[in-house]
């Protein structure tokens, strides 16, 4: 496939309300998956008796698995609030600037995190640093 029919900009205009929507649908997409999960593993759980006083019970593995959807699913609803935010900032005029030194975060960064309110200075490069885990 050849793309020879590029509008010519020296910088690619990157639109913020279309990564917002589709981050949008992504994270909404992933909260009914986890959703689904849950629900199928409440049941079993809901009338067990509490029996994790042994080790390596199924009961034990699945009450981990839900914790971890359930912190999961909690990040996710963090990150749809600021999703929500990137909008009111794409109404405002105020999207893209760093809340901290109100300098414009760099269009690169938006793209992969269209919700980010620091630019990489100001939020201490989190991708970088965190790979140290
Ligand atoms: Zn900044």
């Amino acid at each position: 496939m050849s793309t020879s029919e590029h509008t010519i900009s020296p910088t690619p205009a990157f639109d913020a309300g279309a990564a917002l929507a589709a981050e949008r649908a992504r994270v909404m997409a992933a909260i009914a998956n986890l959703d689904e999960a849950l629900s199928q593993m409440k049941d079993p759980d809901a009338d067990a008796d509490h029996d994790f006083g042994e080790e390596g019970g199924e009961g034990a593995g699945a009450a981990v698995d839900r914790d971890r959807d359930a912190a999961l699913r909690s990040q996710l609803l963090d990150h749809l609030d600021s999703v929500d935010a990137a909008e009111r900032r794409l109404d405002d005029g105020t999207y893209g600037q760093c809340r901290t030194c109100r300098r414009p975060i760099a269009s690169a960064r938006l793209e992969v995190l269209a919700a980010a309110t620091e630019c990489v200075g100001c939020a201490g490069a989190p991708l970088l640093t965190r790979r140290s885990r």
